[in-house]
């Protein structure tokens, strides 16, 4: 799938909302993914995610380790294209764990998936993460990298779409007294 592609299945889909978020982040935006237009089709989300699997499988990883609720179900079906193992990270009392006796081996190769990619912060939870258990970062994999994540791994992503990113008191938005748009989520990304 090449990147216009996945664009163009964005767009269709009605992923792509325009107005005035707060991402996940603490940025504000006047563009917004809500992936779930993706992930809630299961034939759309396999064909995507599949797509990013093909771009992973050369790092041969043996896990793939997500963060928990957005990075569930692309976590899964990554790791089912690549035919590997499917964990993912959640937070207990406000620190990123492993739980529900999910492990990682010592030495394991570990596939970091995300959805869509901002400054990365969730992505650097789950690799400290998989650090502390011994696993071995192989791939840092995303479906939409939207700013430029410092992470210890280049993010290899099916679509690179940069979208205008401000801080709250920065926001032109903010500044005109846009009201916030609620894309169906507390918390947007
Ligand atoms: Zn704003």
């Amino acid at each position: 799938m090449t990147p216009r592609e996945v664009l163009a299945l964005l767009e269709q889909r009605g992923a792509m909302l325009s107005g005035h978020f707060v991402l996940s982040s603490g940025l504000h935006s006047d563009r917004f993914i809500q992936k779930f237009r993706i992930f809630e089709d299961p034939p759309t989300a396999e064909a995507v995610c599949g797509a990013l699997a093909d771009l992973l499988r050369s790092s041969k990883p043996q896990v793939v380790v997500s963060a928990a609720v957005g990075g569930i179900i692309p976590g899964y079906v990554v790791a089912k294209a690549l035919g590997v193992r499917d964990i993912f990270v959640e937070k207990e009392a406000g620190v990123p764990v492993l739980r529900r006796g999910f492990a990682i081996a010592p030495g394991e190769r570990v596939a970091v998936i995300e959805d869509v990619m901002t400054t990365g912060k969730s992505v650097a939870e789950v690799i400290e993460v998989v650090k502390r258990a011994g696993g071995e970062l192989v791939a840092i994999g995303a479906v939409v990298k939207r700013g430029k994540p410092s992470l210890p791994l280049p993010v290899t992503a099916l679509l690179d779409l940069p979208l205008r990113d401000f801080a709250p008191d920065e926001c032109a938005l903010c500044e005109q007294g846009t009201p916030i748009s609620d894309p169906g989520s507390r918390r947007a990304s």
